[in-house]
Formats: structure tokens, sequence, C-alpha cells
């Protein structure tokens, strides 16, 4: 399995109660980010879990959580909480 394909399973999965605490928690600490999930996402529907992958940045060693969903793809915006700071396309 290259890493390509293993990381485009999700690493583990977390509550709706911790997905919302580590946006927050990203939210205050990055300047933008707020601005990034207001414009570029719509807001999520009510679930129970929601999935976690491993960030995909070399050497970065942060986790993607759900931010929202992507406006006009059929795709979730996630924040890495690691080093590179970055938000993907799932
Ligand atoms: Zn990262």
């Amino acid at each position: 399995m290259t890493s390509n394909v293993s990381q485009s399973y999700p690493y583990t999965s977390e509550s709706e109660t911790d997905r919302a605490a580590h946006i927050a928690a990203l939210v205050d600490a990055r300047d933008n980010l707020a601005t990034t999930i207001a414009t570029e996402t719509t807001p999520l529907d009510a679930n129970d879990r929601w999935w976690v992958w491993k960030c995909p940045t070399s050497g970065c060693q942060g986790l993607l959580h759900v931010a929202g969903y992507a406006r006009d793809l059929h795709a979730l915006l996630v924040v890495c909480d690691g080093t590179c700071a970055k938000t993907f396309l799932r």
C-alpha cells in the first residue's frame, strides 16, 4: 500500500463534541481560519461521529479535523491541527 492510498483512509473518528472543540481551538489559534471556514464552507449536518485523517504534509504529525462542507463541492473542508496549519478538501 502506498502512503497516498493509506492517507486517503480515515485514521480514526471523533465525537461531535471533540470535533467542535478541536475546530474552536484552531479558530482561536489561527488568524484567518474563521474567515476561511465562513467563506468556504456551509455548516455540517448533525452527526454523532466524524472522521479524522492524518495530515499528508511531509514531516507534519497533525490530524485533520472536519470544519464544514466545502461550498459547491462534494467534499469536506478539513483543518490540520499540526505544524503545517493547512486546510484540505476530503
Ligand atoms: Zn499538517
